[in-house]
């Protein structure tokens, strides 16, 4: 469920009236609802800790899927820990409020000095991917005079998700250290100076919306803890990633419940029964992606013989998931249509000049008119943090609301910031 309704016919975040936005920040415009995200970070860090009663549970939130420094200080006054990917996003989530020993520092290719920057600010878990990295990490850290906890994030060779592009757990893709190799490195790690190893992670996916392949893949690393085990190693954490999926194709009036979070935490505690270990959980699109909207003015109609174009003022720099993974979103007009109002198909497009920047196609909506609002729901994860400035298009502003009040927390980018980056080379200066 999210906090977006139409009130005298028009569409609202919490209190606040989108019109009102629109007038005061322009459009393209993404707006997100606090009480979205408060709800939902709060629903799965009970439910996941009801669930593992004997286990301590942390939550990372994954702030790829939005970085928002309203978003993340949101979080951060929860309680939540966050899963990083960057030197960016660790100097982001410290910005934010994020403690030092609250962030985890996760993906495939750190470099050294990103290494460094991590174990100087004390994080409390590295989740190694490579061997290389777990040599890295050792020698980056003696060489402060520190230990840095790391995890092995094992590839479970269990693939899921919504597309093939967000498919991280297969042997196939490109994340992780092979189970069978797990053993070996846990017995190197074991004599380097620099790193304690304290368990082990997995991510296997995103937009995942059952059970059954996180409970096939968790199985086999609560195997893999027995036997590392009885090798002697400690085992002490495991972080079971992220990746639960949400509901984009929402009807108006239907009220998602809690339902696949509490089936995933009544899975997870079913499966971790009695392993005596810390859990962590990294969700990132389920916290934030319902709690998001894109919202656009309509620009200018196109009529064609067999169809109708809608040119709307946002494109796929500021919303790529359309163009990307075939994302749907819904789309709902920000002054509320009357009921039984006649409905065209519309291909609703953006302003850049090649075919993929295609929102939707032959989607029915009521009549619209240039100058008119509408929103991309469930455009909070994934959206504004995958934002670029192809064809020099200004990065979108963000607000944050909070009941009846609102703030830009990221202002439109201006004109002097997107030109004045740039640089000439002596020889045309
Ligand atoms: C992207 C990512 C996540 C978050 O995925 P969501 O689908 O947004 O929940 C969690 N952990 C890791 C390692 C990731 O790369």
């Amino acid at each position: 469920m999210h906090h977006f309704s139409y009130r005298d016919g028009s569409l609202f975040a919490e209190d606040v009236d989108l019109r009102e936005v629109a007038d005061a920040v322009g459009t393209p415009v993404y707006v997100y609802s606090s009480a979205t995200i408060e709800r939902h970070y709060r629903l799965f860090s009970a439910a996941v800790k009801a669930a593992a009663p004997t286990a301590k549970a942390h939550v990372f939130y994954a702030m790829k899927a939005n970085g928002n420094l309203g978003v993340l200080k949101t979080l951060a006054a929860l309680g939540a820990g966050a899963d990083t990917v960057s030197e960016g996003e660790i100097r982001k989530a410290l910005a934010a409020g994020f403690p030092p020993d609250r962030i985890v520092f996760s993906g495939v290719g750190k470099s050294e000095s990103e290494l460094r920057y991590a174990v100087e600010q004390g994080i409390y878990q590295v989740n190694i991917e490579t061997e290389g990295e777990l040599d890295l990490l050792s020698r980056v850290a003696s060489a402060l005079g520190k230990r840095q906890e790391a995890v092995f994030r094992v590839n479970p060779d269990i693939g899921a998700g919504g597309h093939a592009k967000i498919t991280t757990g297969s042997s196939e893709n490109k994340f992780g250290v092979s189970f069978e190799e797990v053993g070996r490195l846990y017995t190197r790690a074991a004599n380097m100076p620099g790193v304690r190893m304290m368990g082990l992670a997995l991510h296997i996916g995103s937009q995942i919306r059952e059970t059954e392949s996180y409970e096939a893949a968790y199985a086999k690393m609560v195997a893999l803890v027995g036997d590392l085990r009885a090798e002697g190693h400690r085992v002490e954490r495991l972080d079971l990633g992220g990746g639960l999926g949400i509901p984009y194709d929402i009807p108006k009036d239907f009220d998602h419940g809690p339902d696949l979070i509490e089936a995933y935490a009544a899975m997870v505690g079913r499966v971790t029964k009695g392993l005596d270990v810390e859990l962590g959980f990294e969700p990132g699109r389920l916290i934030v992606g319902n709690a998001g909207i894109l919202m656009t003015r309509v620009l200018h109609l196109n009529p064609r013989p067999t169809k109708q174009f809608l040119v709307v003022d946002a494109a796929m720099n500021d919303l790529v998931r359309p163009a990307m993974y075939e994302a749907y979103h819904e789309i709902w007009p920000v002054s509320e249509p009357e009921a039984g109002a006649p409905e065209i198909a519309y291909d609703v497009v953006g302003p850049i000049c090649e075919s993929g920047d295609t929102f939707t196609t032959g989607r029915l909506l009521p009549t619209l008119r240039p100058g008119d609002l509408i929103a991309f729901m469930t455009a909070g994860a994934y959206g504004a943090s995958m934002s670029s400035t192809y064809n020099q298009r200004l990065l979108v502003p963000e607000v944050l609301v909070k009941g009846a009040d609102y703030a830009v927390t990221r202002p439109r980018q201006s004109y002097e910031d997107l030109l004045g980056t740039d640089r000439a080379p002596p020889w045309l200066a």
